[in-house]
């Protein structure tokens, strides 16, 4: 069964002032998401932080001659697994460098002595093991992945994502942020997002802004988001992140987005966007992260009670019941939702197998979000 893709093919002029676009932004969304926001209890689990990428902007990646440098083992990814559990997670999100196997020795020799000689298999086989031993669904984030792979991580993921960050393919050039990084030539993104609705899987991708790119690059990242929707129906949600500067990093002089460009982003997004798509930014990365609501958000992603955001460690997560009394004071109710939005699983059809299928649909309520809501003390 197809899912219903809102709206005809149309060009989405964008109004000029600030004020149409975030009005226009909000209309969409009060008429399509009302006046929820949700978010995802889950728990992160960086299988590792080797990659053989090296973007100018990242913190989380560590050479392999670095102390830090690991892949966890299968007992410390259970033993995330169950702490999040404890706190009430229903998500285990999988995060994890590109394919380090492919340029490091050391990446190679620590797989093998794991019996494993590629880190998707290795993750597959994690996925497995958190669906054998507990109840949290895992969302897979592995950033490219061949037809194989995703054949391979469809059955033992819930939903996957990547992030399409940008379409520029200036950023790939010397001194720019995605410079000798493989993964982030923006073709293979594109083909990774192809592949994912060729393969019905329902998928999480978005943009990272502020890296270099200018205004003209990210509207036409975000239709060519929108383009792979109308083919597949299988982009569940679109995050805008703003990129952070940190003193370790080589874009460490770089200017951040300021407010006023993660609204008109996020505003221009949702106008772009085929409704039905969740948008979405991290409440971690601004201070002023409510006023994101005016803009047309519906989510906050992903939130943990147990775990750092691995990607940007210096900002921590807000504390759940407070996320919610602002958004009340602002307007909209706070809900949990699950990984795989509503719409996958009441109109999906195939866009699960059966056992997952069952099983996310046991946790879910009536209208797909969580069940359990345990910010507000409902859990059946
Ligand atoms: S941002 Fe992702 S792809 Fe880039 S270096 Fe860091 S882990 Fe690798």
């Amino acid at each position: 069964m197809n899912i219903a893709v809102t709206g005809a093919m149309r060009p989405n002029p964008l109004p000029r002032g600030l004020d149409d676009l975030l009005s226009e932004a909000c209309r969409i969304r009060d008429a399509h998401w009302g006046r929820a926001v949700t978010y995802s209890r889950k728990v992160f689990v960086p299988l590792t932080n080797m990659c053989r990428d090296t973007c100018g902007y990242c913190t989380f990646v560590k050479h392999p001659s670095s102390p830090e440098a690991r892949i966890m083992t299968p007992e410390q990814v259970l033993a995330s697994a169950r702490r999040g559990e404890r706190e009430g997670c229903k998500e285990l999100l999988f995060s994890l460098g590109e394919k380090p196997e492919l340029r490091y020795e050391a990446a190679r020799d620590g797989l093998a002595r794991l019996g494993y000689a590629r880190m998707t298999d290795y993750l597959r086989d994690m996925c497995a093991l958190v669906l054998a031993e507990t109840s949290l669904l895992p969302h897979v984030n592995a950033g490219t992945l061949a037809d194989d792979e995703i054949e391979a991580l469809r059955p033992v993921s819930a939903s996957m994502g990547m992030m399409l960050e940008t379409i520029s393919r200036r950023l790939t050039r010397r001194g720019m942020a995605h410079h000798a990084c493989p993964d982030k030539v923006p073709v293979q993104r594109l083909r990774t997002l192809e592949r994912a609705g060729l393969r019905r899987v329902p998928f999480t991708t978005g943009l990272l802004i502020g890296i270099g790119e200018t205004w003209e690059e990210r509207i036409a990242a975000l239709h060519a988001i929108e383009a792979s929707h109308r083919r597949h129906g299988h982009i569940q949600e679109v995050i805008i992140q703003n990129f952070q500067r940190k003193p370790d990093i080589e874009m460490a002089d770089h200017p951040e987005p300021d407010l006023e460009d993660m609204l008109r982003t996020i505003a221009a997004a949702r106008i772009i966007l085929s409704p039905e798509i969740s948008l979405q930014a991290p409440p971690n990365l601004s201070s002023r992260h409510i006023a994101y609501l005016g803009a047309g958000i519906n989510d906050w992603g992903g939130i943990s009670p147990v775990t750092i955001d691995f990607i940007n460690p210096q900002h921590e997560w807000p504390e759940i019941r407070a996320l919610a009394a602002s958004c009340k004071t602002a307007g909209f109710a706070l809900r949990e939702r699950l990984t795989v939005y509503p719409r996958y699983l009441l109109d999906g059809g195939d866009y699960l197998d059966p056992a997952m299928l069952s099983r996310v649909s046991a946790m879910a309520g009536a209208g797909g979000l969580a069940r359990a809501q345990h910010h507000i003390g409902e859990t059946p």
